[in-house]
């Protein structure tokens, strides 16, 4: 964030801003400024920006601040986008049954820097997201709302929460607490796309239901209070299409200033508290978001609104490897590049990139490319990355994200056949010896969350 000539402008990711009172104390508890919480917002937006992206934001504003225990400030929702908002923030207008909200989605880190200038501290969000053209589509995220009643807190909650990994991981889906910052635990899970709002509540309603029957004594999964009391509420209602749920790495409007913070399940322990914005920027410094994952799990991984970047950059620190990391998001293109990398990772897979859109959309193949067409391979969809990792080769350092030897096994061009929802054909022409050998036509087919087969077929 640069200070541009104006002393209450600045410029923020190219935009700029018109800042007022950012001495004005928002956390009279901690003295924490408006300032403080942009300054937040910026540092946090690599890893809060993937798990908002393509999603309206509602906002929970304290504009006079969040007071204290015996007085709070005052608070209101808002989800309109008031027409004083700078017209570079994306809107996307949600029809209802009898009436239409304009709201905005929140695509690189000036909009949060916005969302702080008006104190708009919490910043919630659906588990649905829009597509580019602004079309909901179904819940890519799964989330169960861990709520300590009257008697109960988070070690009450830490019990649940694996109980509630352990029935989820049964049923095929992979779980990430994060500690809300308010009271209790939010559980989320990826989800592929292929049921609607409805679908999945009534999903959630019957996992409450059996952890309820399953944990008699520490869980509730109806909302009446009288039931409440030394109990956990497994609220399951905000996977409803019309609900949203406080974003992961959102401040809260906690007397202190408190986060929503992705944990590990390491962490999830008697021990565990909840944590404050600088802890979680001092976290931040020495570990990666433990929802990464779910931010790569997108239902609509290759048509995602926003920067496609912010879940390659949320994974890299450039000044300590050697890939390129680019601060802009990517420009649309229409080239047809790829490159096959052969990369000696942990476990050795060769990465198959489709330049797509601006960016080399992007699988690991463990077994490389089939040789031939009676044999499938397994492909891992994973983060976008950007263009100029075509060329990348050298070896990422011990400990980072992907640590180990990268080599380009070929490159060229391809020719598209088809790149639609769950299928994808292309025509390769390698040009580097020892690779493909020279044209060879792959099918590329989703078959669940982020996993597809590579199919060679025969050219005709
Ligand atoms: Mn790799």
């Amino acid at each position: 964030m640069a200070r541009s000539s104006a002393p209450d402008t600045v410029s923020v990711s190219g935009h700029r801003l018109r800042l007022t009172h950012p001495d004005k104390v928002l956390y009279p508890s901690t003295g924490t400024t408006k300032a403080d919480v942009i300054a937040y917002y910026q540092q946090i937006a690599p890893y809060l920006l993937p798990h908002v992206a393509g999603r309206i934001v509602t906002r929970k504003r304290w504009v006079d601040g969040v007071g204290t225990a015996r007085t709070p400030g005052d608070v209101f929702f808002e989800k309109n986008l008031p027409d004083s908002a700078p017209s570079w923030i994306r809107r996307v207008e949600i029809k209802h049954r009898d009436h239409a909200n304009t709201y905005p989605v929140f695509d690189d880190a000036a909009a949060l820097a916005w969302a702080g200038q008006v104190a708009a501290l919490e910043l919630h969000v659906p588990q649905w997201r829009v597509d580019r053209h602004g079309t909901p589509q179904h819940p890519d995220r799964f989330v169960l709302d861990l709520d300590p009643g009257p008697g109960t807190g988070l070690p009450e909650c830490v019990a649940v929460a694996k109980r509630a990994k352990k029935l989820l991981g049964d049923l095929g889906l992979t779980t990430c607490p994060v500690t809300s910052g308010s009271k209790g635990i939010h559980l989320y899970a990826p989800l592929d796309g292929s049921h609607d709002s409805d679908y999945i509540n009534a999903f959630a309603k019957q996992v409450a239901q059996a952890l309820e029957s399953e944990l008699p004594d520490l869980v509730v999964s109806s909302m009446r209070k009288s039931e409440r009391h030394g109990k956990v509420l497994v609220d399951w209602s905000q996977n409803n299409g019309s609900k949203t749920t406080v974003a992961p790495y959102s401040l809260r409007g906690t007397v202190e200033p408190r986060v929503a913070v992705p944990r590990t399940w390491r962490e999830m322990n008697d021990d565990l508290t909840h944590l404050t914005l600088d802890e979680v920027l001092a976290r931040m410094k020495r570990r990666k978001d433990p929802m990464a994952d779910l931010a790569d799990h997108a239902a609509e991984p290759a048509d995602g609104a926003g920067d496609r970047l912010a879940t390659y950059r949320s994974k890299r620190d450039g000044a300590k490897t050697p890939e390129p990391v680019p601060d802009d998001a990517p420009e649309p293109s229409d080239g047809r590049s790829f490159v096959i990398q052969e990369h000696h990772a942990s476990s050795l897979h060769w990465d198959f990139r489709l330049e797509h859109d601006g960016v080399l959309v992007s699988w690991a193949l463990p077994k490389g490319v089939p040789t031939t067409t009676a044999k499938n391979h397994l492909a891992v969809q994973t983060e976008d990355h950007p263009l100029s990792y075509g060329s990348f080769e050298g070896t990422i350092p011990k400990g980072e994200y992907g640590g180990g030897r990268v080599t380009i096994w070929d490159h060229g061009t391809y020719e598209l056949e088809k790149w639609k929802g769950r299928e994808i054909i292309a025509t390769l022409t390698g040009t580097k010896k020892g690779g493909l050998g020279g044209r060879r036509k792959y099918a590329l087919i989703h078959t669940n969350k982020n996993q597809w087969l590579i199919h060679r077929m025969k050219i005709t």
